[in-house]
């Protein structure tokens, strides 16, 4: 066979998706990859009725349905604070994953190099060495995930361009505090790279914990590639709608990247979200309360099972700490979880450069009752291991 490319060397499936498929097969409780398991907002589904009958059914604008943008601008004015031209400012991609590839793919070269907080969501170093560039690691430290600023000022010595900032965090639910965010502006700066966010959870934080968008700092907007979706925000994690938000000069670049990458996320999709991004701020506190309820839940269970975990600001996602059973391998681990015990879970060395092997991540974004299902199932998690 003629040699194929190299770039996907060292590569392997995504151990978050490859944890889906596992879990359909043995059909556990799935609690890996993160997506819910009710219903998006009846008024999004009846405009999708609409959409399937009136259209539209062919392309839209390559970067994003006009009245889509316009939508979007107005709500993430609203969120973020800052003035956005529809026309200037955004392009809609198929999911945050595009986004955060097109994002990557605009401002990094062979060659460059681009900073990462590990733990991590594991498609940023994949994004970094499909656009040849070199992930530098920078640790958040269990038990508070609280980063060093000179190891982080020690990445951009070392030449990095751009940082990946995921906040409000997976896979450990980290909210990033203004503070923190001020001493990375001043860093990022300093040296005169770009960040790239990852804001996909903005609408999942728990009280007292705020977001703060990164962009919205003083004089960051112009250094900030701001991706997110309406995945988890709406509960529409299958449509694929992301975006990325950032001035005029690397929309520019983004947009000709989502196009040849792309051409467009899907146009009856559009349509039906944007009365999503419609919504009032009753959608945006009734979402907040909804996975307040959740986390309590699944956490309150977790404490009478006797289960470790770091609690999350944001996000639904909970490291929960499995040292106690010994166990060598979290692979290992996560594939009993799903087989004997019947939950699944991703291992938590799939997030961390670092050699740690000691931590399952579980979601959250259930019904109550799959939750409850789950907890009960966990109970016995100790008669396995
Ligand atoms: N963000 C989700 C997670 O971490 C999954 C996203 C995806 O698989 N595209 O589980």
């Amino acid at each position: 066979m003629l040699e194929l490319s190299h770039r996907l060397d060292g590569f392997q499936e995504s151990t978050i998706r490859k944890m889906t498929r596992i879990s359909n097969q043995y059909g556990a409780i799935n609690l890996s990859q993160g997506f819910p398991d009710f219903a998006p907002p009846p008024e999004i589904l009846e405009e999708l009725q609409r959409a399937a009958i009136e259209g539209p059914h062919q392309y839209a604008i390559t970067w994003g349905a006009q009245d889509f943008r316009e939508a979007l601008a107005e709500k993430q004015e609203r969120f973020m604070g800052l003035k956005l031209d529809p026309n200037e400012n955004i392009v809609v991609t198929c999911g945050s994953t595009e986004a955060m590839m097109t994002a990557m793919m605009s401002i990094c070269e062979r060659g460059d190099k681009v900073a990462i907080f590990s733990p991590f969501y594991e498609n940023y170093a994949a994004d970094t060495i499909l656009c040849g560039a070199q992930p530098i690691y920078i640790p958040l430290k269990p038990p508070t995930f609280d980063f060093d600023r000179e190891a982080l000022e020690d990445a951009f010595k070392a030449g990095a361009k751009a940082l990946v900032l995921c906040n409000p965090s997976n896979p450990i639910g980290k909210v990033f505090t203004r503070e923190e965010l001020l001493d990375i502006a001043k860093i990022v700066e300093k040296y005169d790279a770009y960040v790239i966010t990852d804001e996909v959870y903005e609408h999942i934080v728990y009280a007292p914990h705020k977001h703060t968008y990164f962009a919205s700092l003083p004089e960051m907007f112009e250094r900030t590639i701001s991706c997110s979706s309406l995945s988890k925000t709406y509960s529409i994690t299958g449509w694929r709608l992301g975006y990325v938000i950032a001035p005029k000069e690397i929309i520019n670049q983004c947009k000709k990247v989502h196009d040849f990458l792309t051409v467009g996320a899907a146009a009856p999709l559009q349509r039906a979200a944007i009365v999503g991004l419609k919504f009032g701020d009753d959608y945006y506190n009734e979402l907040t309360r909804m996975y307040t309820e959740k986390r309590e839940l699944f956490l309150n269970g977790l404490d009478q099972i006797g289960l470790r975990y770091f609690k999350p600001e944001g996000a639904y996602y909970v490291m929960v700490d499995i040292s106690e059973f010994g166990i060598a391998s979290d692979n290992e681990f996560a594939e009993k979880l799903i087989k004997e015990v019947g939950v699944a879970g991703v291992p938590g060395s799939s997030f961390f450069k670092e050699d740690v092997n000691q931590y399952i991540r579980l979601h959250y974004a259930k019904k109550p009752q799959t939750l409850e299902k789950a907890l009960e199932k966990l109970q016995h998690i100790r008669k396995h291991f």
